[in-house]
């Protein structure tokens, strides 16, 4: 009854998860939530007030399918300054969250039985949207001991004839790995003498931390722009999940081919957000630099517990609100009478038994670890850490 394409389709590991949380927290269960990618932060007021004034003067129609023309424009003036990166506004489309920015851009490029490389680990949406737009997802898997650097030698390995695109997340979730200049430049070169695209989607570029630095892969050169779609959005920067707002920058050609598309499945991104997106990118940016700081304080202190806890180790990676310790060590173990067999077995242990909420490495094709999202208040973190170092603790033979 139901069509190849969405059979095709797995469900979402991490907003499943939530949907689970929301019923145990119904019948009263206490759970400390570290699994969700979602800024604990409220919308900055002054981004608020913007939308508030939207309603009050009747801002309530449809937009422009790409934008409205003001949106855009402070697009192009965001882009220009933080990311060197110079665009006019019809080589940009606003869209209904990061995610249809990316679903758009897979449909817009992929033929069937397309290749795009997918960098692992990665997003739990990724491979899906890819499967969706009938392209084959092509796995290079980064090695954790290195820091889940770029590799570029592997993804060398992969590329063939078929090869329309590589998708690549820089700051990475899950692992908070941020690419460096030199190794997106590697890439960006391979991309134009092999002639594919790059869907570089970088909705967490303000999350880095310690000096990192984040680097535009179109910004790199003129023959990179041209083979890269940027997709971006307010949801992590600005705390606004809720409002449903992101955009993609890329050639003229592919930007009105996307309008097309979702000229039929959406039209225009919601008219009030999008007023209120005006403001988060032309307004104060204060409460980001706070925000910033909030994760930054959050990630040192969780990395110090995880790495102090026997049979666990992490990364120290610098971006994103994400730490992604490995957790091996416990496999073929019995806590608590209960057998771990993979990182969905610890994931549900720590749930169960500590009423902590992470998700399994197995979601992000990195099968040895769970993915702990520091998005939550220092005192949860440190609750919850707590309960994950007894749990572990009681397990002496690691
Ligand atoms: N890309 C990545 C890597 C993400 O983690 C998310 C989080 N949901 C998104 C895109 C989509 O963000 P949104 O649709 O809320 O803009
Ligand atoms: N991107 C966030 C996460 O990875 C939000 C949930 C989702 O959309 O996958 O947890």
């Amino acid at each position: 009854m139901l069509s190849q394409r969405i059979l095709k389709i797995n469900p979402s590991i991490t907003v499943d998860l939530t949907d689970k949380l929301e019923r145990l927290q119904r019948v009263g269960v206490d759970i400390i939530k570290l699994n969700i990618g979602e800024p604990d932060f409220e919308t900055p007021q002054n981004i608020i007030d913007a939308a508030k004034k939207a309603l009050d003067n009747g801002y309530t129609r449809y937009t422009a399918v790409s934008g409205s023309l003001d949106l855009r424009e402070a697009i192009c003036r965001k882009l220009i300054k933080d990311n060197n990166l110079k665009y006019t506004h019809d080589e940009i489309i606003v869209t209904t969250g990061a995610k249809q920015a990316l679903v758009n851009t897979l449909m817009t490029l992929c033929n069937q039985g397309d290749e795009v490389i997918l960098i692992t680990p990665c997003w739990v949406s990724y491979i899906e949207m890819i499967k969706l737009s009938e392209a084959v997802p092509v796995i290079v898997e980064l090695d954790s001991n290195q820091d889940f650097k770029l590799d570029i030698d592997k993804i060398k390995k992969v590329i063939t004839k078929r090869t329309k695109a590589i998708l690549i997340n820089t700051p990475n979730n899950p692992t908070g790995a941020v690419y460096k200049r030199d190794e997106l430049n590697e890439l960006g070169k391979l991309a134009v003498n092999n002639n594919f695209y790059i869907i570089s989607d970088e909705i967490y570029e303000k999350l880095v931390y310690d000096g990192a630095k984040h680097h535009s892969i179109a910004s790199l050169s003129d023959e990179i722009k041209q083979r890269t779609i940027t997709v971006n959005g307010f949801s992590k920067t600005y705390a606004m999940t809720g409002w449903r707002l992101g955009y993609a920058a890329g050639n003229k050609k592919i930007i009105r081919a996307m309008n097309n598309l979702q000229g039929h499945m959406t039209s225009g991104a919601n008219s009030i957000a999008q007023k209120a997106a005006i403001e988060a990118l032309l307004g104060s940016q204060d409460q980001v630099s706070m925000m910033v700081e909030e994760y930054q304080k959050r990630r040192m202190y969780l990395l110090n517990r995880l790495n102090n806890i026997d049979g666990l180790d992490c990364n120290d990676t610098k971006g994103a609100f994400y730490l992604m310790p490995n957790i091996s060590k416990f496999y073929g173990k019995t806590l608590r009478g209960r057998y771990i067999k993979d990182s969905m077995g610890f994931a549900d242990f720590l749930l169960e038994e500590a009423q902590v909420a992470v998700v399994p490495g197995i979601a992000f094709h990195a099968p040895n670890t769970i993915r702990i999202a520091y998005c939550n208040s220092l005192e949860n973190i440190k609750k919850g850490i707590d309960k994950i170092e007894r749990i572990l603790n009681e397990n002496t033979n690691i």
